[in-house]
């Protein structure tokens, strides 16, 4: 859906050609992306006739298994952070998909699968290095450019080009991971089943319910027809035998017509919802926190499924908001929401773009439908396009405290293709 022809892009091997293209941008006027992995839906990491910041080259990761951190460079993708980590281990929350870029995932929030025991994996950043708007090299932390810090954590691309992170990272090696699955006929039974389990489950449960089709082509486990699935999962933080008691009840509702819960690697875990989103495939997103998760907005989702227009579409309840993140004070971050239990996602995916309208439609229509069950906030990586209201959603309150940070460290909005804050002068002058 992103057809954009930058007039420059400067491919980065280190900090030096970040701020030698950042320079080169201010110097000559131009409008500036920065791409990271490439993942947001709403394009913002390229840009029309300006200068694209490509980072997807800077790959470097150092692993320190004495103190449980590690740093990672831009260009680095969770599935390649994963991958180094478990040679030690250790794990990341990360993302719920591999092919996502750890720098963008970040510096909006980071939803994955040990969210609920160990937080966002911007609560797990210790440190930043920064290329600012100026082209200056700074790193922030709790005890250096705290302000800078604070916006970072949830708003990151609007003040700087961060060039490396510094995660606390966790103990996980083998690990319970999996999902069961139900054919959509079943699934009331099966989402009403899951947000009670869920309700109850330990924080070492970071589990998701999806709906999707599998994919043509691809073996159909025995028991289901190529009809939509429901499928009921993710991955237990903790000891494999705890896990197995822990998962039971939803291993052995239905009975499931597949389980696929198993032990292993974490980094594995990491990439086993990666055949949902293949690159390339045309994507519509909408996305909300849920006021609730009643008998009522599931029979809509079910009805909604029933009828989507793409097979490659798959809509998503991500339990979270009432773990880790939830301690974090309010406040501590720019992140914008801790306490919602559930995020609401369609990710309508379809392959071509003759059946465009008709998958927007349908995306539509069930955004309304869902409309009295959706809170006003919405995860900002999640956001299929950038506006006003859409930014308000995103940070509430907090919105203003941003606007006053972004004018400190960039006044002009030199980072202006992101989700992005407008400076406090700028928005008071209109
Ligand atoms: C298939 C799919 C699955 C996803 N799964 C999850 C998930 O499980 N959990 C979750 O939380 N989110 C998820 N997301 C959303 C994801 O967090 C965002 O799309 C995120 O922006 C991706 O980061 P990126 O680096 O890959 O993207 P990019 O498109 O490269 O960058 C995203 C934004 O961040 C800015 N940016 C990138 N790098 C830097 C940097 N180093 N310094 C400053 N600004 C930078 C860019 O300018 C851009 O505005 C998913 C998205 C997709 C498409």
């Amino acid at each position: 859906m992103i057809d954009r022809r930058p007039a420059v892009i400067v491919r980065c091997a280190g900090v030096a050609d970040v701020i030698a293209a950042v320079k080169f941008a201010r110097a000559h006027g131009m409008v500036v992306a920065v791409r990271g992995a490439g993942h947001n839906v709403a394009g913002t990491s390229m840009c029309d006739d300006g200068l694209v910041i490509d980072l997807s080259a800077m790959k470097g990761i150092r692993v320190e298994p004495q103190t449980r951190t590690a740093r990672v460079e831009p260009g680095v993708t969770w599935a390649e952070f994963g991958h180094e980590l478990q040679a030690f281990g250790l794990a990341a929350t990360g993302g719920f998909v591999g092919t996502t870029g750890v720098a963008g995932l970040t510096l909006g929030g980071g939803l994955g699968w040990m969210v609920r025991k160990h937080g966002l994996a911007l609560d797990n950043l210790l440190s930043a290095d920064v290329v600012t708007a100026d082209g200056d090299f700074l790193t922030a932390s709790d005890s250096a450019h705290a302000d800078l810090f604070w916006g970072l954590r949830g708003a990151g691309g609007n003040f700087g080009i961060v060039t490396s992170f510094e995660f606390r990272v966790h103990p996980a090696g083998t690990v319970l991971a999996g999902m069961v699955m139900h054919p959509l006929s079943r699934g009331r039974d099966a989402l009403r089943f899951w947000r009670d389990f869920e309700s109850a489950a330990p924080e070492e449960v970071t589990n998701g319910a999806l709906v999707f089709t599998a994919p043509a082509g691809l073996p159909l486990p025995e028991g289901l027809q190529r009809e939509p699935i429901v499928g009921l999962g993710g991955v237990y933080a903790g000891s494999l035998e705890e896990g197995t008691r822990a998962c039971r009840p939803l291993r052995e509702f239905g009975p499931p017509a597949v389980d696929m819960f198993q032990p292993m690697p974490y980094s594995a875990a990491q990439t086993m919802a990666d055949f949902l989103w293949p690159r390339g495939f045309l994507n519509y997103w909408k996305s909300s926190f849920l006021k609730s998760l009643s008998d009522e907005a599931i029979d809509t989702i079910v009805d909604f499924c029933a009828k989507a227009p793409s097979p490659r579409t798959v809509v998503v309840l991500e339990h979270n908001g009432d773990g880790a993140m939830s301690r974090v004070a309010e406040d501590a971050t720019a992140f914008g929401h801790r306490g919602w239990r559930f995020n609401f996602l369609i990710t309508s995916v379809w392959t071509d773009a003759a059946e465009t309208e008709a998958n927007v439609r349908w995306t539509r229509e069930f955004w309304d439908a869902m409309q009295p069950f959706l809170a006003e906030a919405v995860y900002v990586n999640y956001l299929n396009e950038v506006s006003d209201e859409n930014m308000r959603a995103a940070y509430g309150r907090k919105y203003e405290r941003l606007a006053k940070l972004k004018a400190r460290y960039d006044p002009t909005n030199f980072f202006s293709q992101n989700a992005n804050i407008k400076p406090a002068a700028v928005a008071a002058g209109g």
